[in-house]
């Protein structure tokens, strides 16, 4: 029976799946490679029935909804601030949004008692031996595990060292996106105002929490670049040098990116990992899944971590069984979400005028967003086994 269980990252997947191992009686260890929980990233959101009801299980909506932002309006200008689009809060804040650093902490708050958390360690080698898997870091002394789950986002290392290279299974789609925090000198009011040119977009507003503080969100079309993506200042450079040129307010947000000590900057890629598990290892959230931004990455790693959990709790730690039925339960599901990340880059930011003005003409219209919105809620909702009920009398015995 597999009780000890590793998961590499202590983002979002990472402490929601050790959230529910750790309530069902699993010996659990996150191991994150930054030296303490990750703050930043902007806000991230829930929407429709399925990722509701999972955070209810879990027992943390009514305090993500204490802590939700309500939303956040998106205002589309052109180079002379004049206003292309407007989309309502609902539109990208879900039915609860919250910043994505306050839900990493608030996850790891309700897993922490019942985990083992390790900063500033990595997984440098896995061995899988025939009654679990070993395990080098790169600074702790090595230790054995009955399985390894690599929550550890879409450049998983636990991929890359149980399933092959990187370049096997993330496909870049032709967008970079970054976001950073500055202060909010310039008096904005919280929801986005962004100057959209074909291609690029680049937009900012008030914090939810403290209004003296604001974020800036970027994003623009690329071709995949060759750069360190543990260096910050070969980030800001690349943002520079895409935004060279435009006025409205990007001179001064680039200046700000200058002076921003943590900016969060990435490819719009997707994952597309043919089998989930590979023996004793196996992969959750963007890992597995991901697509950068408006893939739900971030609905679909909770109810991911929901049903992993409750299939290993189900099959009492018999593994072959377990990620069988979680993959087979959820693949269609994810792609289905994924997809959304497919679009985003050019629903952002088309890369012509023609199709920046198409966009436009058709969101100005109220029933054209309902739908989109309808839509997205239809996307992220599931069946669900209902674990609780299925395990009662069982929760915490496991191991
Ligand atoms: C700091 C940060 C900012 C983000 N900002 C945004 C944003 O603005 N917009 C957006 O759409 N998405 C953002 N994301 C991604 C978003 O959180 C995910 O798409 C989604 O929530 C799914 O989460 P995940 O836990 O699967 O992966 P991620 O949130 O990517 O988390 C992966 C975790 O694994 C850790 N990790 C990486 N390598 C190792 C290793 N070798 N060993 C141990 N741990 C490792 C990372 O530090 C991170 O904590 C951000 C993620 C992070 C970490």
């Amino acid at each position: 029976m597999s009780t000890k269980i590793l998961i590499s990252g202590a983002s979002i997947a990472g402490p929601a799946l050790a959230h529910w191992l750790g309530r069902y009686g699993f010996e659990v260890t996150v191991v994150e490679l930054a030296p303490a929980l990750r703050d930043g990233g902007q806000d991230v959101d829930f929407r429709g029935r399925t990722h509701l009801t999972v955070l209810e299980r879990m027992g943390v909506l009514d305090e993500l909804r204490a802590l939700g932002t309500g939303g956040s309006p998106m205002t589309f200008v052109d180079a002379d601030g004049r206003r292309l689009l407007h989309l309502p809060a609902e539109f990208a804040g879900g039915d609860v949004e919250v910043p994505r650093g306050e839900l990493a902490q608030l996850l790891h708050r309700h897993s922490g008692s019942r985990a083992e958390y390790v900063f500033g360690d990595s997984i440098a080698a896995l061995e899988e031996t025939p009654g679990g898997v070993r395990v080098t870091f790169r600074h702790a002394a090595p230790r054995e595990f009955d399985l390894v789950i690599g929550a550890d986002g879409l450049h998983s290392n636990v991929r890359r060292l149980a399933f092959g290279p990187e370049e096997r299974y993330v496909r870049h789609l032709g967008y970079y996106a970054a976001t950073w925090q500055l202060p909010n000198d310039l008096g904005l009011p919280v929801g986005s105002v962004g100057l959209n040119v074909p291609g690029r977009l680049m937009s900012v507003g008030a914090s939810h929490r403290d209004p003296s503080r604001a974020g800036a969100f970027c994003l623009f079309a690329s071709p995949e670049l060759r750069y360190d993506r543990h260096d910050p200042a070969q980030q800001k450079a690349l943002v520079r040098a895409a935004f060279a040129g435009l006025g409205w307010r990007v001179p001064e947000l680039l200046e700000s990116l200058d002076a921003a000590p943590e900016p969060y900057f990435d490819s719009i890629s997707r994952a597309d990992v043919p089998s989930w598990s590979n023996g004793r290892i196996a992969l959750i959230g963007d890992a597995a899944c991901g697509a950068t931004i408006g893939g739900m990455g971030t609905g679909t790693a909770v109810v991911a971590a929901y049903v992993l959990a409750g299939e290993l709790a189900r099959a009492r730690g018999d593994h072959r069984t377990a990620f069988e039925r979680y993959e087979r339960l959820l693949r269609d599901y994810a792609r289905g979400c994924q997809k959304g990340g497919d679009r985003t880059g050019p629903f952002l930011a088309p890369r012509t005028k023609t199709g920046l003005r198409l966009r436009n003409a058709v969101l100005n219209r109220r029933w054209a967003l309902d739908k989109m919105l309808e839509l997205g809620k239809e996307v992220s909702s599931v069946e669900l086994p209902d674990y609780g009920v299925e395990l009662a009398g069982t929760v915490g015995s496991v191991g």
